[in-house]
């Protein structure tokens, strides 16, 4: 999954690259139709319609790293086509549409693209006899390794933000802004797709004492046991949530037959293994609420949350389900 921050920014690139095809690549068709080369105006027409569609597509669609890999190999066919069909003109092209495949796919992608479609171009058109092989391949190689190098460190920072953007700094749980999109897509998937997500919040039992028999310093210690606690034993896909203080979020996006057994055993999990620094257990409540049609982030939360109250009033270190909690 690409997430939301280089979703957007993704999105925005494309539309500059359709821009880019559009302004760069449209007087080009012209220009090739009136000087009576028909293959190489219509391969111009072509590459700026397919790339006007493709993002068109990525747009409305939202899949957007599929259809930037399809744009990725469309654009660098194209290059090579129109230096077959025009010569050492057009073959100049290579050089943007190289750099520009670093921009749609990820970097060792891109390089393996560039590399198929150089050797494509080198094997398909007459450029050696106007441009030498150790040129090409020089230019070639230090435009590709450069772009590489740039695109692979800009990848690395696109992945420090999200987590910055997405990780409770404390727990290394994910955040609220995290666990809002989650719940909406959880949402929107139910609702379209029919699955069964779950939500719980789970909140620390009598966590105002551990921090004032042991200090805050202990207490985040604690905080941070039990977000790992609880990722270790939870699956692939469901995702932990710091909600706030002593309290996490839980959301499971497909529950499975035993869903009451898996959630009673990770409330015992947690149990045996949180401890205070002299050993004594640390419990957890849990409200959980199963979503049902109609469901919305605000509901399923306060669903969630008055299973917990009621968790709580019960005497705590238990699970309770939100369809007990008809009032
Ligand atoms: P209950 O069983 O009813 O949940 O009792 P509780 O003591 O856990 O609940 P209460 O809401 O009274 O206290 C929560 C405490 O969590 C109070 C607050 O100081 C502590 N807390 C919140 N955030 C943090 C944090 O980041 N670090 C530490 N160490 N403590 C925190
Ligand atoms: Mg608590
Ligand atoms: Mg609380």
């Amino acid at each position: 999954m690409i997430n939301q921050l280089q979703e957007k920014y993704q999105l925005s690139l494309l539309w500059l690259l359709s821009a880019v095809a559009i302004v760069g690549i449209f007087p080009f068709a012209v220009i090739r139709y009136f000087e009576g080369n028909l293959t190489a105006a219509i391969i111009d027409i072509s590459l700026v319609l397919g790339i006007l569609v493709l993002v068109a597509y990525a747009h409305q669609s939202r899949n957007i790293r599929a259809l930037s890999a399809i744009l990725a190999v469309f654009i660098n066919i194209g290059v090579v086509a129109i230096a077959q069909a025009n010569g050492i003109d057009s073959f100049l092209w290579v050089y943007p549409v190289f750099s520009s495949t670093f921009i749609l796919v990820r970097p060792t992608e891109a390089l393996g693209i560039n590399v198929v479609a150089g050797v494509a171009l080198a094997s398909s058109s007459d450029i050696f006899t106007t441009v030498s092989v150790e040129s090409y391949v020089v230019t070639i190689l230090m435009l590709s390794l450069s772009t590489f190098v740039y695109a692979s460190h800009s990848e690395k920072q696109f992945r420090l933000l999200d987590a910055l953007n997405t990780i409770d700094s404390l727990t290394g749980a994910f955040n609220r802004r995290a666990m809002s999109a989650d719940i909406k897509a959880a949402l929107s998937n139910a609702e379209r797709n029919g699955t069964q997500p779950l939500l719980a919040i789970l909140d620390l039992d009598y966590f105002k004492a551990v921090n004032d028999k042991y200090g805050h310093a202990i207490g985040d210690e604690v905080l941070k046991n039990f977000a790992a606690i609880t990722t270790s034993n939870i699956r692939q896909y469901d995702r932990l949530y710091r909600f706030g203080g002593e309290e996490f979020v839980l959301l499971i996006p497909q529950i499975h037959d035993q869903h009451h057994t898996f959630i009673n055993n990770l409330r015992s999990s947690i149990k045996q293994a949180l401890k205070t620094p002299d050993g004594e257990e640390i419990t957890v409540s849990l409200g959980v609420a199963p979503w049902t049609p109609g469901t919305t982030e605000h509901s399923w939360l306060k669903r969630a949350d008055e299973a917990l109250y009621k968790a709580k009033a019960e005497g705590r270190d238990r699970a309770i389900f939100s369809s007990a909690c008809k009032t």
